[in-house]
């Protein structure tokens, strides 16, 4: 076996172990590290859901997948989107991960719009208040979310969070539970219990991430290590 191989099936034993509703997990290879090379061992693997942060990139390694004639890859957006970047994955895009303000909600909607499609969508929450990552506090995802919430070409399908890069178990764990609890909350006040997903847990704190209900981990360094 390669290394992939192998790291992706400790990964997939790993997800069986510590999640109590394992067929509901969704194992996002994070492929922002590498080349197309490596992108289709991980697809030969049986990942076929890939993250990517960077809009032109992820849209060249989608246009050269469609080239091969490999058609059954889920592409997800995962790191900050800057709105003028939306064009470049509006067409193709099946999730992404991190819509953090209104503007660039309404911007995923208008070009949903425009490709003729409804667009999945999580809203990213930065439950520790760290200043280096994005996403909502919660006071403005409440001030916002009535005007997200009527927007007709995007799906709010769940919540995302990155927890802080600590050792510290029982910080990172109550980061987790938060954003699960804020899921409920959101799923009574807004959703009806449309908010299914829970996108959270990377390569250091998946394991936690899956015992407190992650229903997608996205996960990088582990694959390539
Ligand atoms: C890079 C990245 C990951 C993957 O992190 P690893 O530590 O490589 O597993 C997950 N989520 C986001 C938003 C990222 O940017």
């Amino acid at each position: 076996m390669s290394d992939i191989a192998k790291n992706i099936y400790e990964i997939e034993e790993d997800i069986k172990k510590h999640s109590s509703n394992p067929e509901k997990v969704k194992f996002i290879g994070v492929t922002k590290y590498v080349g197309i090379d490596e992108m289709l061992e991980v697809a030969r693997c049986g990942v076929k859901v890939f993250g990517e942060n960077k809009a032109q990139v992820i849209k060249e390694k989608q246009e050269k997948f469609k080239e091969l004639g490999i058609n059954d890859i889920e592409w997800h957006f995962i790191g900050n989107l800057q709105k003028n970047k939306v064009k470049y994955i509006a067409e193709y895009v099946n999730l992404i991960h991190s819509v953090n303000k209104l503007s660039l909600a309404q911007e995923i909607d208008r070009r949903a719009e425009q490709n003729n499609r409804k667009i999945d969508v999580l809203l990213e929450i930065n439950i520790a208040g760290e200043e280096s990552k994005e996403g909502y506090n919660l006071e403005e995802l409440y001030q916002e979310l009535p005007e997200i919430i009527k927007l007709k070409n995007i799906n709010i399908k769940g919540l995302m969070t990155m927890a802080p890069f600590s050792d510290d178990e029982t910080l990172v764990r109550g980061v987790f539970k938060k954003l699960r609890e804020i899921k409920e909350e959101l799923n009574e006040k807004y959703f009806n219990g449309r908010l299914t997903e829970l996108s959270m847990g990377m390569t250091n704190d998946y394991k936690i991430a899956l015992e407190e209900g992650a229903t997608l981990v996205r996960i990088g360094r582990k694959i390539f290590q």
